[in-house]
């Protein structure tokens, strides 16, 4: 089937080629929200909705790919990928071969090209394919889409070579997205994706990439609701919020030497120092170090089963996020509050950069049907907008799937 596939795509292949695959989940954050670009600390845990490619190796350096999400396949050489950031990408269209598709900034296969291009520059080997992408991760809805699809591609071009540890495949996956894609992103979604473990959420200190597996209390479901809205702001409010913790560190360093990101911040010093703070600044600042310190009571709670405790927490964090932070939005709002009005429902906030995206919610396996019913009802008839309802289980990072 897939070899049909490839060969409808991509031409025939040599009889030597084998038809592998490979799969990376997305993610959700369970808690701990724009606290990973101020190196602190961040609690995800990859889902059962994951990326997959399909491929055949190739014994040069092309790469072509076709993704069932998008009409235009791209292709590129591995030896002509370069970033230049003026242009948003460096990418060249592949010119000597014929089925090169001629490639522009912003195309999707960019997340590829950038990947491609991030593991050539550690001189890892790598070879080319044809590959077909599938993905049942909604793209676009904070659930890590792009990053899925970068550690996906980081197995394909490494196949049948080196094996990589989680964490380096992770830092070459984010400086693609970073350096080469254009979208100033922390570790978190690529270290999840690559990391991340069945039934366990991952505690994960994004200054020294310490990592500690945490279990979920037995019977609790995770439950992410997509809440349908667009994200026009999101890129511009998410910069201008790093703008304001840098700017946070940089008023609050003349009285605290020593001082290198708001991870070192301790709450008693904040407010001590705040009058030093314009008050948007302050309250950013108020919101991460919180934030930092409810990522590693929510690891406590989860370990201890105690559900009241989580309840609380993630209704601070979705507080946090909305009041000091400013990144919720009404849908978010309503998605958290109809949520929380379901006997059963846990725990309840929004997940994510904001501005849209999603909701993340603990679950007694019981309400689950009941929070599907008032999503599609309340939220629905509340906003104007498609709320949709994923139970997912708890998986694995990315890897090879093996074939028959
Ligand atoms: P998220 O990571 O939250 O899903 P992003 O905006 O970071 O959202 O990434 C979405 C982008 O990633 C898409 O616009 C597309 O360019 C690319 N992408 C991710 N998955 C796929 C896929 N399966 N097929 C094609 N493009 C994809
Ligand atoms: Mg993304």
């Amino acid at each position: 089937m897939l070899m049909a596939a490839l060969a409808t795509e991509f031409g025939p292949a040599p009889d030597s080629a084998r038809v592998e695959i490979v799969r990376a989940p997305g993610r959700v954050n369970l808690l701990g929200d724009h606290t990973d670009y101020n190196e602190g600390f961040v609690l995800p845990a990859a889902i059962e909705l994951d990326t997959w490619i399909a491929f055949r190796r190739r014994e040069d350096g092309l790469v072509r790919v076709a993704s069932r999400h998008s009409r235009e396949p791209g292709s590129f050489w591995i030896d002509d990928l370069g970033p230049d950031r003026e242009g948003g990408n460096g990418s060249r269209v592949a010119a000597t071969d014929p089925g090169a598709t001629e490639r522009r900034p912003g195309h999707w296969s960019d997340y590829v090209a950038g990947t491609a291009w991030s593991l050539r520059e550690s001189a890892l080997p790598i070879r080319g394919f044809d590959g077909i992408v599938d993905s049942t991760i909604p793209i676009g809805s904070g659930l890590s889409s792009s990053a899925a699809l970068e550690i996906a591609s980081a197995l394909a071009l490494l196949s049948g070579g080196h094996i990589l540890a989680a964490r380096s495949l992770a830092a070459l996956a984010q400086r693609a997205e970073r350096d080469y894609v254009g979208v100033n992103c922390g570790i978190m979604d690529q270290f999840a994706s690559a990391a991340g473990r069945e039934d366990r959420a991952l505690l994960l200190d994004c200054r020294s990439l310490d990592t500690r597996y945490v279990s979920l209390p037995y019977g609790v479901r995770v439950v992410v609701c997509d809440t349908g809205e667009k994200r026009e702001l999101r890129s511009s409010v998410y910069n201008t919020r790093r703008a304001e913790c840098a700017r946070a560190v940089a008023l609050l360093v003349e009285r605290m030497p020593g001082l290198c990101s708001l991870r070192d911040l301790e709450a008693v010093w904040l407010a001590r120092h705040r009058a030093l703070l314009p008050g948007n600044v302050a309250r950013r600042a108020e919101h991460v170090v919180s934030e930092n310190a409810r990522v590693l009571a929510t690891a406590s709670a989860l370990e201890a089963g105690d559900l009241d405790e989580l309840g609380r927490l993630f209704a601070e964090s979705h507080a946090s996020l909305r009041d000091l932070y400013e990144v919720s939005s009404p849908a978010l709002d309503t998605m958290v509050e109809v949520a929380r009005a379901i006997p059963g429902v846990v725990a309840a906030r929004m997940t994510g950069a904001g501005f849209g995206g999603c909701t993340v919610n603990l679950v007694l396996a019981d309400a689950v049907p009941a929070l599907k019913a008032v999503v599609s009802r309340e939220y629905d008839r509340r906003t104007g907008l498609k709320g949709r309802v994923y139970p997912v289980a708890i998986v694995d990072g990315a890897g090879p799937v093996p074939t028959t």
